[in-house]
């Protein structure tokens, strides 16, 4: 990203220079709706972050511009001061969650930007939030470690942008390493780093631009039959609390006592599970073959078992089938985004204008494309 951007702005709005900081956002290369059945999600950061200069001002309001949105916000620190605009927000919550921890913040003036596409499931938020914590938490020495800035990140989003999520896309954005991907248990946030070097493969995303709207809680449901199948395979093994703790032979015991549904649902959950493990076996042997066809399954799972694929998506899927890529998925919840897609370098050219051709025709519908590489987490610039 241009630095020289943000720091001319910075210049002309307040006629100074201030600290540098990135967060990125981040991709997950298998393991979806895994964290809610006691399994691992397996994420990385990626090149495209948000980019902010940031300068403490003497004062207890912070003044803060957004390049992108050419939006300004002044607000001050108390719980009464929320501004209106969401994405301020974001930056006002972040100072919220660190004074409510016992942070001592004093105003600054900040502008900010950053590449990655908003809403596309690569998690900008979590990297507008991260680089926030991250860059507060050094300016102001409040002495948090990185799981707290994580956490700070994460009750940003419950508790003054209305989003309800889990922890995997401000760990990775905080915790992101070049070259890895990382293991992380979502509910104990262990973890652990695993080598990513697809040396001859590129990694890219072609977004479907399409979310199909939700009823009837779709996501809700498919936690409430993984949780009956996990109930009724704890008859028979009392130490099985969630999915992630079954195997498919315990499951095969109870398949007459769950509906056909739930059944298809715990099949993809403990799948998925085993799948992620099975994958980085693969990336430390430096299978990416293997690795390419668990994406695959991963996705044949979410489209036909636990069903929050879209025809669109389906479609980039099979397109990428045809055109040789070593594995493609779906990625994120379901019900639209982009997929994630492993390509061999001299198979990805032709692959990417087929996929944007033919997915034009089919839907009338101009795909976007966003190659990326693992990267680094959150971090002060030179
Ligand atoms: P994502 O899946 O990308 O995280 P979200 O809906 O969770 O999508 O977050 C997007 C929101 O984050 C935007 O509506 C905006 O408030 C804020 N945001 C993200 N990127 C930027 C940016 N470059 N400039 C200003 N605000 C941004
Ligand atoms: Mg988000």
């Amino acid at each position: 990203m241009d630095q020289s951007v943000v720091r001319n702005k910075f210049k002309n709005e307040f006629g100074t220079e201030g600290y540098l900081y990135f967060s990125p956002g981040r991709v997950n290369l298998i393991g979806e709706h895994t964290d809610y059945n006691g399994g691992c999600v397996l994420p990385g950061a990626i090149d495209k972050g948000m980019l902010a200069e940031i300068k403490p001002n003497g004062k207890n309001t912070v003044s803060a511009y957004s390049i992108d949105l050419d939006d300004h916000a002044e607000f001050g620190l108390e719980e009464a001061d929320a501004p209106t605009q969401s994405w301020a927000r974001y930056i006002f919550g972040v100072c919220r969650e660190m004074i409510k921890r016992g942070a001592k913040l004093e105003g600054f003036d900040t502008v900010f930007s950053g590449d990655v596409p908003l809403g596309a499931g690569l998690s900008s938020s979590a990297a507008l939030e991260s680089t926030y914590a991250f860059a507060l938490n050094e300016i102001f020495n409040c002495g948090f470690d990185k799981k707290e800035l994580v956490l700070i990140g994460q009750k940003t989003e419950h508790n003054y942008c209305g989003v309800n999520c889990g922890i995997m896309d401000q760990f990775a954005s905080v915790f992101g390493k070049e070259g890895h991907l990382i293991r992380l248990d979502c509910s104990t946030m262990d973890y652990e780093y695993v080598p990513f070097n697809p040396q001859g493969y590129k990694v890219v995303l072609i977004d479907s631009v399409c979310k199909h709207e939700l009823v009837d809680s779709p996501y809700n449901k498919r936690r409430q039959s993984c949780e009956n199948a996990a109930a009724a395979i704890a008859k028979n093994h009392p130490e099985v609390k969630l999915l992630g703790d079954a195997n498919i032979a315990m499951l095969e015991e109870v398949k007459d006592q769950i509906s056909e549904e739930d059944y298809k649902r715990a099949t993809y959950a403990i799948q998925e599970n085993e799948r992620l493990i099975a994958t980085c076996e693969a990336l430390k042997a430096g299978d990416y073959e293997t690795v390419g066809k668990n994406i695959y399954e991963t996705h044949k799972g979410m489209s036909e078992l636990y069903e929050v694929s879209t025809p669109e998506i389906d479609y980039l899927n099979e397109v990428a089938k045809e055109c040789g890529v070593t594995g493609s998925r779906i990625m994120g919840g379901g019900f639209g985004g982009c997929t994630i897609n492993l390509v061999a370098d001299d198979k990805y050219d032709a692959f990417i204008a087929t996929v944007v051709e033919k997915y034009k025709g089919k839907f009338g519908l101009d795909a976007k494309v966003y190659p990326v590489k693992i990267s680094n987490g959150s971090r002060r610039l030179a």
